[in-house]
């Protein structure tokens, strides 16, 4: 077996938290046990934020609740993240048994100021305080626009290092850096990885790739091959990207999974069982997968 690469299902939040036809909770997580059973150790599952702005995520404390269940009924060690914006969200995910938490700031000083109507320094003062009160459980910080700004501001490895040191300071001991635009390029990608190992161990960064503009598993090769070992995707690629409606979401789970067989790594995952919950899950809450893979099986079965 090849080196481990985790795969980390981003699909329960990242996938479902803007789509338009409610998900009711037995069908989240029915998906969510196919998830685990099709491989997944480490999910973005849900975030605790207004159900006022974010209804798809009201019922973040059950649907954790039961994927808690169901892996313990199979003995098996999973990762599920919440993630939380404020001091009410950290109370709620950790009441909830959230076994890691998961804040974000953007690397982006404009899409920042558009996105939480504040300076990053201010993000990251609010952020110290919000982790100081985070006891017993593991914390990410999610740099969105971490590899490039939609708004054509600078986002300079810098400012990246600068941030991962402050965020490790207080506790945080794992980065998402996030391609929340879909903009970075193989080149971008790995010089800002370059530019964090620098100042951490390679096995704390985590990416997140958003395929806006056909690079995202570009990105992950250049990605693994600076010795990345945790990268974020999402089944059926849902997600869509923030900036650009219609535009394509996150990586797919089952396009990732199959270029990092085809290299010879260890995903723990099985392609047949994804593809069929991909298939059935975006049948069932009316999605439609954006893969290659997806697309290409179609053909291939005539
Ligand atoms: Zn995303």
């Amino acid at each position: 077996m090849g080196k481990k690469i985790t795969v980390v299902e981003v699909c329960p939040r990242d996938g479902w938290q803007n789509h338009k036809v409610p998900i009711p909770t037995e069908t989240k997580v029915k998906y969510i046990k196919e998830m685990i059973d099709y491989g997944a150790t480490m999910f973005d599952l849900v975030s605790f934020v207004s159900p006022k702005w974010v209804p798809q995520m009201k019922d973040a404390a059950e649907v954790l609740q039961e994927s808690k269940k169901y892996a313990k009924e199979l003995g098996k060690d999973i990762e599920f993240m919440a993630l939380t914006l404020n001091g009410k969200g950290i109370e709620n995910a950790l009441k909830a048994g959230a076994t890691s938490v998961q804040f974000v700031i953007s690397a982006s000083e404009e899409h920042n100021k558009r996105n939480a109507n504040r300076t990053i320094e201010e993000s990251l003062e609010n952020f110290k305080a919000m982790a100081s009160q985070v006891k017993g459980v593991k914390m990410t910080l999610a740099l969105a626009c971490g590899l490039g700004s939609p708004f054509g501001d600078d986002v300079p490895a810098d400012r990246i290092k600068y941030l991962c040191e402050e965020a490790f300071k207080v506790g945080v001991t794992r980065i998402g850096l996030g391609d929340t635009a879909g903009i970075s390029n193989p080149a971008h990608t790995k010089e800002i990885i370059r530019a964090l190992k620098s100042i951490c161990d390679i096995s704390q960064i985590d990416i997140h790739l958003h395929d806006a503009y056909g690079m995202g598993l570009a990105n992950a090769y250049a990605a693994v091959e600076e010795g990345v070992t945790s990268l974020d995707a999402a089944a059926g690629g849902l997600g869509g990207c923030p900036f650009v409606p219609g535009a394509k979401g996150n990586i797919a789970t089952e396009d990732l999974v199959h270029m990092l067989q085809a290299l010879g790594y260890d995903t723990g995952y099985d392609l047949d069982k994804v593809l069929s919950t991909v298939r059935s899950m975006c049948d069932e809450i009316q999605a439609v997968p954006t893969s290659s893979l997806i697309q290409a099986r179609k053909c291939h079965q005539g």
